[in-house]
């Protein structure tokens, strides 16, 4: 078996030892069948939470009304949910009442995708009532029972269906498929926060391109941040999406070919409520994709720009097919800068004010940008005396 449920398989005895039963449950039965890496393996229980809690002596409560809790074992923590069957949803988001049960087929059925729903005992026997094997066999993604009535009951899983199909290269099956163009208006209800989450897996997963088709081909995309009446610019943008770009360069890439300048990107990106760091940096991106639209790097544009926003602009511009782009350019730019930041500077204000001996004021940080920029461009050394001299021949 995978050493990573080898490692927690104790876990599984403890809980048993106790008189309960626990599996490995959704993704990492899922990811393992299909031989791919584990990350985290995800617990499922016919105990309580307090049951848990009185079973291992070091616990974290983050989920503890949706029946889950996070056990510390042997260096590492696993998510321990009890069996649960949800009811009431509510707006079509997730469930307003959970049940805990002692049934683990109950706890299979509620979940999104029947590859999603199986379970393994800690010796490797697997529980799959819905046919998630035989999914993966085919590459399918298709929903445990009904899918109208699975996606009425959480919209969200409509995303993630499509996120899988990125992730997995699979197809989706006819009828959730059809579900996909009919309930699309539900996604409406769902809190921007989760699709985001769903999203960005979207757009990292292998098959982004056919992913994002999907999005655009059932109309799911009509119900995203920004992207209502976007569907061309959406698919050529899925084209050049390259899965070699991080994360911010992606949304870069994103929001100009949807028409966004570094300035109109900002609240398109803020409607996808996006940490106010990112959007800094998606913004400082396209900025200097601007810039490379119409010139070259040089030493101060690299300087002024950072090595990591000129990369990151030169990667986007590659994605754009423009093949002037080379992200060695600005790279190799950089490290022959004879200064990375005016910290570096052999003078400070001080200096200046001393040698000149006049009042410190706006000239100060005047001169100190001049100084800068010769350096920068290579005319002048960054040597205190060298700057006194050329500030006197220059100043006078
Ligand atoms: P990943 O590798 O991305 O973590 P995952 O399948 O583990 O994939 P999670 O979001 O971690 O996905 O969810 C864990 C499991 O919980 C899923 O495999 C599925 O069984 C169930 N699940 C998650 N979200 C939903 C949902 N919205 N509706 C029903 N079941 C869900
Ligand atoms: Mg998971």
């Amino acid at each position: 078996m995978n050493p990573v449920f080898l490692k927690a398989a104790p876990v599984l005895e403890k809980i048993e030892t106790a008189g309960y039963e626990a599996y490995f449950v959704g993704g990492s039965v899922r990811d393992y069948l299909l031989g791919k890496d584990i990350s985290d393996v995800d617990i499922a229980t016919s105990a309580t939470p307090m049951e848990i809690k009185g079973i291992f002596p070091r616990t974290a409560d983050v989920g503890i009304e949706h029946g889950t809790v996070i056990v510390l074992y042997d260096g590492d923590s696993y998510e321990v949910t009890t069996f649960r069957s949800e009811s009431d949803y509510e707006d079509f988001r997730r469930p307003s009442k959970v049940d805990f049960i002692r049934s683990l087929d109950e706890d299979l059925k509620r979940r999104d995708f029947r590859m999603n729903s199986m379970a393994m005992s800690k010796d490797g026997r697997i529980i799959d009532p819905f046919g998630g094997q035989e999914d993966i066999r085919s590459k399918r993604i298709a929903t445990v029972g009904n899918p109208l009535e699975r996606f009425y009951e959480d919209a969200l899983r409509m995303m993630r269906a499509v996120r899988f199909a990125s992730q997995l290269s699979f197809q989706i099956d006819g009828e959730t498929y059809e579900a996909l163009v009919s309930e699309a208006y539900l996604l409406e209800k769902i809190a921007v926060e989760r699709k985001l989450a769903e999203f960005e897996k979207l757009l990292a997963g292998e098959n982004s391109f056919m992913a994002l088709k999907i999005m655009a081909d059932t109309g799911l995309s009509q119900h995203l941040p920004g992207l209502a009446g976007k569907k061309q610019e959406l698919i050529s943008f899925a084209g050049r999406l390259d899965s070699g770009l991080l994360s911010e360069e992606r949304w870069a890439l994103l929001s100009a070919g949807l028409g966004h300048d570094f300035k109109t990107a900002e609240s398109f990106l803020r409607s996808w409520k996006m940490p106010v760091k990112k959007i800094r940096q998606i913004g400082k991106i396209l900025y200097w994709l601007q810039y490379r639209s119409v010139q070259n790097w040089t030493l101060e544009s690299v300087y002024k720009a950072g090595a990591e926003a000129a990369r990151n602009a030169e990667r986007v511009l590659a994605a754009t097919g423009d093949d002037s782009a080379d992200e060695e350019v600005p790279v190799r730019l950089y490290a022959s800068l004879p200064i990375r930041s005016t910290k570096e500077l052999d003078v400070t204000g001080n200096d200046l004010i001393q040698w000149f001996n006049k009042p410190g004021g706006p000239w100060v940080k005047e001169l100190l940008g001049q100084v800068e920029n010769s350096i920068i461009s290579g005319h002048l050394a960054n040597k205190k005396e060298e700057i006194r001299g050329w500030l006197e021949c220059n100043q006078s």
